[in-house]
């Protein structure tokens, strides 16, 4: 390979990737880089899962070579493969290959019987997703440049079926050389218009579904900074279509929305809360919800994690386990108890758990949770898991009550921006709640932390995270007490005046 030309390289796997989901997005990263924001904690966590996973796929390898060069020092790295094919090696992980000024390190490649190489590529998903296969297709184009002989194309990712402490069938290989070589043809011509895109001024590309498909892109408050703040995003579960459209449109105000434009009965009622300015409600309809309520009131909130590598006996990749709970309990006298629970340690967490959640949450009562769907499947989980239990935890689940169907049904506020979740309603029906000043301030950060806490010994560091963490779960059940208490004394105060 020649190292001058290497040195000139331009495109790399990420990026030929990135141009299929965006010419904008692609030429932002190479000119401007600096626009994208560093990537959040949650983000972070979902690159080391990436870079466990592929240590555990070579693991199924054990005579690989690994191209341990750094990334940044392509020569290097490109030198080290050459040796590591020209003395036999049958299987190179993170091999360098360049051709016309596209770099690619494939995962693994593997010499079969006939003298080919067979190209796997690893993911931390489920399935093949069609962005697999030109992700293949792109690296499978540079390695037949590199003059080495492909032979079969694979895609190994995880297993689905596989419970700890067996991890040895973690993966599961699909052989996907058929529709690569259908895509194959194309990657030049992508190749060569995104280089007569890149030796241009910023292509004008407009926003839209595909600045969050197939994967989330930085640009997005660069490219959508005009949009304004009520704006027809926030319209909920408003068609991508129609969204579409009204881009077309440069109609991206919900204000004098065009004739035509079809709106259910939900949506219009956003609109007109807009344009009132006010919440609209069906204070009926919240009566009879809160009617169903026993007290004492249990509001209950789970953090929970699911990583791609179960951890746990009897876990499977990305099965949800909680390691925390917050319960604050309200009394009919008024009085409120808080009751919680955080596993500490990287042992397992469950059992502890259920026995701490169990003892906090009586026979009688309401059990109240936002978006208790997620709750009740945690719950069901539990049950599987420690069957002891079942009893105690299909009680709680049979005295579910959902404070989110109070957000969904029957108030609208044209402040929640169209989301009905807790961080997008708490703030506006309770403004002296807010998420802005945590040190945790949402599930995935909630993840990330636990997961740094649980390794880190006794001392300053981990007790911070301790606090933040019982800080963030308990906001998120006080919350629902507070919303609670407004809504009982809005519901009240309109009975007396009837
Ligand atoms: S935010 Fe959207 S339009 Fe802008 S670069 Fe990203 S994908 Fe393209």
């Amino acid at each position: 390979m020649e190292i001058e030309k290497v040195m000139a390289y331009r495109l790399s796997k990420s990026k030929y990737l990135s141009g299929l989901q965006c010419h904008k997005r692609l030429w932002l990263e190479i000119h401007k880089p600096e626009l994208a924001p560093p990537p959040p904690p949650g983000q972070q966590r979902i690159f080391d899962q990436g870079t466990r996973v592929g240590e555990l796929a070579r693991e199924q390898f054990p005579n690989g070579v690994l191209i341990e060069a750094d990334y940044l020092n392509i020569p290097d790295a490109i030198q080290q493969t050459t040796v590591a094919i020209n003395n036999g090696s049958e299987v190179v992980f993170e091999g360098c290959f360049v051709h016309d000024n596209v770099l690619v390190r494939p995962d693994i490649i593997q010499q079969n019987a006939m003298g080919e190489w067979n190209l796997i590529e690893v993911k931390s998903s489920t399935s093949v997703k069609e962005e697999n296969i030109h992700d293949v297709a792109v690296q499978a184009w540079v390695l037949q440049g590199s003059e080495l002989d492909i032979g079969r194309m694979y895609l190994m990712h995880i297993n689905r079926e596989c419970e700890y402490p067996d991890l040895s069938n973690l993966f599961t290989t699909e052989d996907i050389t058929e529709p690569v070589e259908a895509i194959l043809p194309i990657v030049p011509q992508n190749l060569s218009e995104y280089k007569f895109l890149l030796d241009n001024s910023e292509p004008d590309i407009s926003i839209g579904q595909h600045c969050y498909s197939p994967y989330d892109c930085p640009f997005v408050g660069y490219c959508w900074k005009d949009v304004p703040e009520h704006s027809i995003f926030n319209i909920p579960r408003l068609r991508w279509s129609v969204k579409e459209r009204l881009i077309e449109e440069n109609h991206l105000s919900i204000e004098q929305l065009p004739v035509g434009i079809p709106l259910n009965n939900k949506q219009k009622e956003y609109v007109e809360s807009l344009e009132q300015k006010k919440p609209i409600v069906d204070w009926d309809g919240i009566r009879d919800e809160l009617d169903k309520l026993d007290y004492p009131l249990y509001f209950l909130d789970f953090e929970t994690d699911n990583p791609a590598v179960p951890m746990f006996d009897g876990m499977h990749p990305y099965e949800q386990f909680p390691f925390q709970y917050s319960c604050h309990i309200l009394n009919q006298n008024g009085n409120l108890e808080h009751k919680e629970y955080l596993h500490e340690s990287d042992s397992d967490p469950r059992k502890s758990l259920v026995e701490s959640l169990v003892e906090a949450i009586g026979n009688k009562g309401s059990v109240i949770a936002y978006n208790a769907g997620f709750e009740k499947g945690v719950l069901n989980k539990l049950t599987q898991w420690f069957p002891e239990y079942s009893e105690q935890l299909q009680l709680i689940i049979e005295r579910l009550w959902d404070q989110l169907v109070i957000f969904r049904n029957y108030y609208t506020d044209y402040r929640f921006k169209g989301s009905n979740s807790l961080k997008s309603v708490l703030p506006v029906i309770v403004p002296s709640m807010s998420y802005e000043n945590l040190d945790v301030k949402d599930g995935a950060e909630s993840q990330v932390a636990w997961n740094v806490m649980i390794r880190l010994p006794d001392g300053g560091e981990k007790s911070k995270l301790i606090e933040a963490l019982e800080e963030y779960c308990g906001q998120d059940t006080l919350g629902m007490v507070e919303i609670q208490k407004i809504l009982n004394k809005s519901v009240k105060s309109r009975s007396t005046i009837k």
